[in-house]
């Protein structure tokens, strides 16, 4: 997602900096530098950014800085974005250091200026003057105002954006509306993997005694309801006719995915919902590629996802390839866009809702009449603190959660839960908060792919099983000394994960470790070198047997053999909420007498009760895409 018009406009609308000034606020700067103001001629510098250094390269003329380039750095695609694209083109436009840093990417922001301040050090130019030199008012932003539109989208992560698109391509006006300065939400920050059947991509991986016992054992379970008898009907066939074929490759259909979400999620998920998702997710992927997202071939599992389905976004495994691709798509079908733009409230009448009540990114209160319908996108509430204490359960896994940190968007505040109750919406699950055990604890890592990675404590000792669902991965590590864990791997998986160059990066920044051998690598992680070297071996046996293992480890994939080794420090932090507005299968919301809303839609982690207790991971970027892509298409309809 490199200098997409996703960066541009979060930046001008945030008012941050002038890069889309015009050349006549350009002439207006004042202080402008006089002939022999630099040493001719191009310099290179380079200062530490969020991920490690970035490096710039600035041509100067004798009274002008004529060009400043970006070239190499390893910071996070999509969330630096904004900063990586525009920032040099703001000091060329302005000939000034006084650029503002992007929000949400500012050690980005202020590695670039600290590089290209080194550069007019060398070029022997005033950094000081420089740095005073006016930026100009910047452009008057497009503000919302008072207006009519068959479609109103409220947030603009993943869900929102994919309702959006398909409204617009179903023939709807559209306008999306983030509050926050750019679009992306959770769905940016997220590695974007997406769980669906597909047996294209799942040709060629293999099935083994393992993975076959996982599915004797959930066909084993006691029914819980019909709907459950009934899926597990359906899945036994498929086995048996499956086994009969006598394939070698990976067993998977809807169903079957169907079966271990609602297993996952401890039989409390609505089946009818993740039959929705699961029999829907392929045309999902399959829309998502028609409409810009290309995918690896390499289909694999994310951590928690349970089965090799999950897919993944090129060229960078990220939500950000998902987000970027949306919004160009949905700009092309003339979706109007509004940041900094944040519903307050729905409008109703006679119980149907008719629009919402907006504050605009001038702080002006407006209204926007939506005659087809609003759809609330608005993402979870993982990052409100005073949320997750209230619907924190008695007797939850999880003490204090309000305490713990949190990888969240800072949009992630439950605002559509609050605006849905006020019109008598139906909350479902809400206890059900997803800790990620693997948070990063130094903001670098690898992946959150677990085919060939040991999660291993400070003793040096695996404690749980790597391809477990999320919560018994987060109550394992929580159970550790110092609340933490290592994930390790070898050259294999890191290389195959990320770039030479970032992992390098990462490495000289103290964001991840390597040793050449797992004795130096326990050293540099203050683990006993003994007893990590006999973890991994005994790893690397059961990965060759391919059985499950003490802790039921099932999916095996790569040894842990080929040096240098790397390891990266987790611990949990708030991740994913499962409660949320009550949906239908065509995405309406529902009151608590199960009668629709009218007028109103929602998708995404706004919803709750697809999951269960506990949501697969893998599964909430197709829950959001494919439910936004029906709320859109029904919105569109009415
Ligand atoms: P999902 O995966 O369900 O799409 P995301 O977290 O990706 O969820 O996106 C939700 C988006 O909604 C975030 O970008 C967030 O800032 C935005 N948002 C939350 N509340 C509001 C609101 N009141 N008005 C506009 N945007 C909002």
């Amino acid at each position: 997602m490199k200098g997409t018009k996703l960066a541009a406009l979060s930046l001008c609308a945030a008012l941050l900096l002038s890069s889309c000034g015009t050349p006549a606020e350009k002439a207006t700067v004042s202080a402008a530098p006089q002939e022999g103001t630099y040493k001719a001629g191009t310099y290179e510098a380079s200062a530490d950014g969020r991920n490690g250094p970035v490096k710039v390269s600035v041509t100067f003329s004798a009274d002008a800085i004529e060009k400043v380039e970006i070239t190499e750095h390893t910071e996070t695609g999509g969330i630096a974005d904004p900063a990586i694209s525009d920032i040099p083109a703001a000091i060329v436009d302005y000939q000034s250091l006084g650029v503002e840093a992007v929000s949400g990417a500012t050690i980005t922001s202020d590695a670039i200026l600290a590089a290209v301040a080194d550069c007019v050090k060398q070029a022997g130019g005033d950094v000081d003057a420089l740095k005073a030199v006016p930026v100009g008012e910047g452009p008057k932003v497009e503000t919302l105002q008072d207006t009519t539109v068959d479609v109103l989208v409220v947030g603009g992560g993943g869900a929102g954006l994919s309702a959006a698109l398909s409204a617009a391509q179903n023939g709807a006006s559209v306008i999306v509306v983030e509050k926050l300065s750019a679009l992306g939400g959770n769905t940016l920050r997220c590695g974007g993997a997406f769980n669906t059947y597909d047996p294209e991509g799942q040709a060629n991986n293999p099935m083994d005694e393992a993975l076959a016992s996982t599915v004797e054992g959930l066909l084993a379970h006691e029914d819980v309801s019909e709907e459950h008898a009934a899926l597990k009907a359906e899945v036994q066939e498929q086995w048996d006719e499956y086994k009969a074929s006598g394939r070698t490759n990976l067993f998977d259909s809807p169903e079957w995915h169907a079966l271990q979400t609602l297993d996952a999620g401890d039989y409390l998920g609505n089946i009818s919902q993740i039959r929705t998702l699961t029999s829907n997710s392929l045309d999902t992927l399959h829309w998502l590629s028609d409409n810009g997202v290309n995918w690896s071939d390499e289909v694999s599992t994310v951590v928690g996802a349970l089965w090799n389905r999950s897919h993944q976004t090129l060229p960078d495994p990220s939500g950000a390839e998902i987000v970027a691709a949306l919004e160009n798509a949905a700009r092309d079908e003339g979706v109007q866009i509004y940041l900094d733009t944040k519903a307050e409230s729905l409008v109703s009448e006679g119980g149907k809702v008719t629009g919402a009540v907006l504050t605009n990114a001038n702080g002006e209160t407006v209204t926007v009449k939506a005659t087809k319908g609003v759809i609330l996108a608005t993402g979870g509430f993982g990052a409100n603190p005073d949320m997750l204490k209230e619907y924190n359960q008695e007797g939850s896994k999880w003490e204090n959660i309000e305490k713990l940190s949190t990888n969240n968007t800072p949009g992630a505040t439950g605002d559509g839960i609050t605006m849905g109750l006020d019109v008598d919406a139906n909350l479902v699950g809400m206890g059900w908060i997803q800790l990620m055990a693997l948070n990063s604890i130094s903001g670098g890592g690898i992946s959150g792919y677990v085919n060939s990675t040991a999660f291993v404590n400070k003793e040096g000792k695996r404690f749980v099983a790597e391809d477990q669902r999320r919560d018994v991965l987060a109550e394992g590590a929580l159970a550790q000394t110092d609340q933490m864990f290592f994930g390790i791997c070898d050259n294999k998986e890191a290389t195959l994960r990320m770039a030479q160059e970032a992992l390098d990066g990462q490495v000289q920044y103290g964001m991840i470790s390597r040793g050449e051998t797992l004795a130096e690598l326990a050293e540099t992680i203050g683990v006993p070198a003994e007893a990590l070297e006999q973890t991994i071996a005994e790893f690397n046996d059961l990965v060759k047997a391919g059985k499950p293992d003490e802790f039921g480890r099932r999916t095996w994939e790569g040894t842990i053999e080929e040096g240098p080794f790397y390891a990266v420090a987790f611990s949990p932090c708030v991740h994913h909420t499962m409660g949320g507005l009550e949906i239908n299968g065509n995405a309406e919301v529902l009151s608590a007498d199960g009668a629709v809303i009218e007028g109103l839609y929602a998708a995404g982690e706004v919803t709750g009760g697809i999951h269960g207790t506990n949501r697969v991971g893998g599964n909430a970027v197709p829950d959001a895409l494919t439910f936004g892509k029906i709320a859109g298409e029904n919105a569109a309809a009415k």
